[in-house]
C-alpha cells in the first residue's frame, strides 16, 4: 500500500504516520526525517538543505525526488509506505506518479489532515521527539506517562527542531498554502483522497485515519 499524507506543518502527519507504521507495518518515510539526518550526518545534501529549511522554504524538487526514489527501492519498502511530508509540489507529485509507474507500484489514498492555521503555532512551538527512538510528543497536547521518560523506550533524552520557532512557521504555512495545497484538486481529480479532521484529539484522529484505509 501506498499512503500520502497531506497538511501543513503541524497538522500530525508525523504523529499519524508513526500509528500507522506501527499497527499495519507500512514504513514511515519522512522527507523531514531524511533531510534533518543528512544535516547531522554533514552530507552536501545536508549542508544545502539546511539553509533552506532554517528559512522555512523548500528543498529543490531535484533533491527530493532523487532522495524519495532511492529509498522506495529499498527492500524494508516492499510492504508498502506512508509518504509524510512528500510530494510538496506538483512537480514532485508529478515525478511522483512517474516513479511510481516505473516502479509499477500503485498510489491506494491521499488522506488531507484538515486544520485551521491557527492551531499550527501552538503544536509546532510545543513539539518534540525522543532523541533515541523518535517518538513525538508534545508540551500540552501529548506527554509522556511519566514525565523525562519516553513511553516506548525509556530513553531520556529529547529534542526540538531548529526550525519549530513562531516566525519560520509563518514561511513554512506560506510555503503550504503555494506549494503544497495545489495537489489536493490535482488528487481529487485522481479520485484518492480523503480527508480527516486534524483538529480532533490525537486518538479521534487515528480512528478516522483507520475508518479512511479501511474505505480503501
Ligand atoms: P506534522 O508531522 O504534520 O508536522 P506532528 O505530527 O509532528 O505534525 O504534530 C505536531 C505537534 O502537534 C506534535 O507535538 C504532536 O504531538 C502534536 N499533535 C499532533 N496531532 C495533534 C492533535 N490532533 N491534537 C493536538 N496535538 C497534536
Ligand atoms: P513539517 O511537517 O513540520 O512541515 P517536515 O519535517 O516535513 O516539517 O519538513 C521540514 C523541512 O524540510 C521543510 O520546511 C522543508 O524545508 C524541508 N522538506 C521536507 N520535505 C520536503 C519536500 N518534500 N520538498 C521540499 N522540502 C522539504
Ligand atoms: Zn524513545
Amino acid at each position: 500500500m501506498i499512503l500520502i499524507l497531506l497538511g501543513p506543518p503541524g497538522a500530525g502527519k508525523g504523529t499519524q504516520a508513526q500509528r500507522l507504521q506501527d499497527k499495519h507495518g507500512l514504513i514511515q518515510l519522512s522527507t523531514g526525517d531524511m533531510l534533518r539526518a543528512a544535516v547531522a550526518a554533514g552530507t552536501e545534501i545536508g549542508l544545502e538543505a539546511k539553509k533552506v529549511m532554517d528559512r522555512g522554504e523548500l528543498v529543490s524538487d531535484e533533491i527530493m525526488t532523487g532522495i524519495i526514489s532511492d529509498r522506495l527501492d529499498q527492500p524494508d519498502c516492499k510492504n508498502g509506505v506512508i509518504l509524510d511530508g512528500f510530494p510538496r509540489t506538483e512537480a514532485q507529485a508529478a515525478a511522483l506518479d512517474e516513479m511510481l509507474a516505473a516502479k509499477g507500484l500503485v498510489l491506494d489514498a491521499v488522506i488531507e489532515m484538515k486544520t485551521d492555521d491557527d492551531i499550527l503555532v501552538e503544536r509546532i512551538t510545543g513539539r518534540y521527539t525522543c532523541a533515541t527512538c523518535g517518538t513525538g510528543y508534545h508540551d500540552i497536547f501529548l506527554k509522556p506517562a511519566v514525565e523525562g521518560v519516553c513511553d516506548k523506550c525509556g530513553g531520556t533524552e529529547f529534542k526540538r527542531r531548529s526550525d519549530d520557532n513562531a516566525d519560520t512557521v509563518v514561511s513554512r504555512l506560506k510555503a503550504y498554502h503555494d506549494q503544497t495545497a495545489p495537489l489536493l484538486p490535482y488528487y481529487q481529480g485522481k479520485g484518492v483522497l480523503k480527508q480527516v479532521d486534524g483538529m480532533a484529539d490525537i486518538d479521534v484522529v487515528t480512528q478516522e485515519m483507520e475508518a479512511a484505509l479501511q474505505s480503501i
